[in-house]
């Protein structure tokens, strides 16, 4: 199935939420959410009636999938994988999703958004421990450093998204340096420290992928 590449702010009026893919204009008047735009289509009002169970599973599922700018397949490998492992299969499938390369690079503001950071993995900017890893999904483990390869630091995309840092901070399990362009991975996030994902409720997504 390819990548979705039509307008992504349709995505967040699909789901009437905020799913920040932009960057700054995420934040801004500009947000045609904050305009009180309905969902996309002929009939905006025709799909606000009462929603099915299912139905609220599966919205459920398609806004982690595109918070986190994935396939419905990488999305549905990394929900067996979280199954796997011993605790609570939501937030195991947080936790997974926020040791994503990509999501990593987002959240260490190197990039604005996570479909940027996904480019500069993919087109080698970035390090892993030292060792240029461009892909994407890779799971990024507790202590590990990422950094910006060397020859990339003047890239005025990263240059601009750093200055987030000193605007908003750094999420509590990330640690970074902006002079140097470097981060640590401390340690997996817990649910409860995902702050921007409070409203989403995980365990729809398990219940839809449980039937
Ligand atoms: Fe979503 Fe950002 Fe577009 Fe607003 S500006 S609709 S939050 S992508």
């Amino acid at each position: 199935m390819a990548r979705y590449t039509g307008p992504v702010c349709r995505l967040c009026r699909t789901e009437q939420k905020k799913l920040f893919l932009k960057g700054e204009r995420c934040k801004s008047d500009k947000c045609p959410l904050n305009k009180k735009r309905g969902v996309p289509g002929k009939d905006p009002k025709g799909r606000a009636g009462k929603r099915s169970e299912y139905g609220l599973q599966l919205r459920e599922k398609q806004k982690l999938k595109r918070i986190y700018n994935m396939l419905e397949k990488q999305f549905r490998l990394t929900f067996e994988r979280a199954q796997k492992m011993p605790g609570i299969t939501g937030e195991n499938l947080v936790a997974l999703l926020e040791s994503r390369l990509d999501n990593v690079v987002f959240r260490m503001h190197f990039a604005v958004n996570r479909a940027q950071a996904r480019q500069l993995v993919s087109h080698r900017h970035i390090l892993v421990n030292g060792k240029i890893v461009n892909i994407p999904s890779y799971q990024v483990k507790a202590g590990d450093t990422i950094s910006v390869k060397e020859g990339s630091k003047k890239l005025v995309v990263i240059l601009d998204a750093l200055n987030e840092v000193a605007k908003s901070g750094t999420a509590p399990w990330i640690s970074v340096d902006v002079d140097a362009q470097r981060g640590t991975f401390n340690a997996l996030p817990r649910r409860e420290e995902v702050t921007d994902l409070a409203d989403v409720k995980e365990q729809l997504v398990v219940e839809l992928y449980s039937k």
